[in-house]
């Protein structure tokens, strides 16, 4: 399953928010978008899972276009994780995960043993087994976070969408949450924040910057020092993490 977003351009308020950017997610990877707080990640993506209309571009989901695809259709391929997770109802913690079964369902079906099993096994993927009758407003924002994962694991999608998922998270979750969906082997769009773990999970990355793609290409490529102090407006130094072997960053303020 690939997505395929070609020349998008969204407004909010009669303003261009993002501006003719144009990606690709290949089967299988792990694609990342960062970019500082307002360049427009959390637009573009919810353009992408249908929140927002665009004003330009075309969206293609395994060449179909999503505009004219049944919500229902997109939910069977696509799952997504978004920044905010609160709810107005309380439902209990597999409850949650179960509502990722939906799509996969007839309007008046019951959960099946199947659906059981998955969602239980979606719990345990994210460490939260113990967590099933629980109460979802009862838990800690990183919880939630995690439980939105589970149930876009029991979603069975084979396109995940991410708005930064570790946001929430403390470390020990921040790299477990990233392994989990790296595992799945489907593929990914995730707006990060942090740029090492962007480094070390993604396979290839798009840097947004005032609504429009300045870079992409393999973290190696696009994690320089010259293009983070332009894009953040920060000092920067890249280096070769000794224990990941991958490409990081370290930051300092700009006299
Ligand atoms: P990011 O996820 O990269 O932090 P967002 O997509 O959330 O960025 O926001 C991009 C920009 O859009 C920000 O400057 C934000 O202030 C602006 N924005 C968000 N909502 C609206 C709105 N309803 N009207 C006008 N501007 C908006
Ligand atoms: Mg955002």
């Amino acid at each position: 399953m690939n997505l395929e977003v070609n020349h998008l351009s969204v407004d909010l308020s009669h303003k261009g928010i993002v501006k003719d950017v144009s990606l690709k997610v290949e089967e299988g990877r792990f694609v990342g978008l960062i970019g500082p707080n307002g360049s427009g990640k959390s637009t573009l993506l919810k353009a992408i899972y249908k929140v927002l209309s665009p004003r330009e571009g075309v969206i293609l989901l395994n060449g179909e276009d999503l505009v004219r695809t049944r919500p229902r259709l997109i939910a069977r391929s696509m799952a997504v994780v978004g920044q905010f997770n609160e709810l107005d109802f309380d439902f209990t913690v597999r409850e949650m995960v179960m509502m990722g079964r939906t799509p996969h369902k007839t309007l008046l079906e019951q959960d099946t043993t199947q659906d059981f099993e998955i969602t239980t096994l979606a719990l345990a993927q994210v460490d939260l087994a113990a967590y099933a009758d629980r109460s979802y407003q009862s838990l800690s924002g990183g919880e939630k976070q995690r439980v939105v994962l589970a149930r876009a694991i029991a979603q069975e999608p084979k396109l995940l969408v991410l708005d930064e998922p570790t946001n929430h998270l403390d470390i020990k979750y921040q790299l477990q949450v990233l392994s989990i969906v790296k595992k799945l082997r489907i593929g990914v769009l995730a707006a990060l924040h942090d740029l090492s773990l962007a480094a070390e999970y993604c396979d290839y990355l798009y840097v947004l910057h005032q609504g429009t793609l300045v870079a992409e290409g393999e973290p190696e490529a696009v994690l320089t020092g010259d293009l983070i102090e332009a894009v953040y407006d920060v000092g920067c130094k890249t280096y070769t993490n000794p224990v990941t072997g991958k490409r990081d960053v370290s930051f300092f303020p700009r006299p």
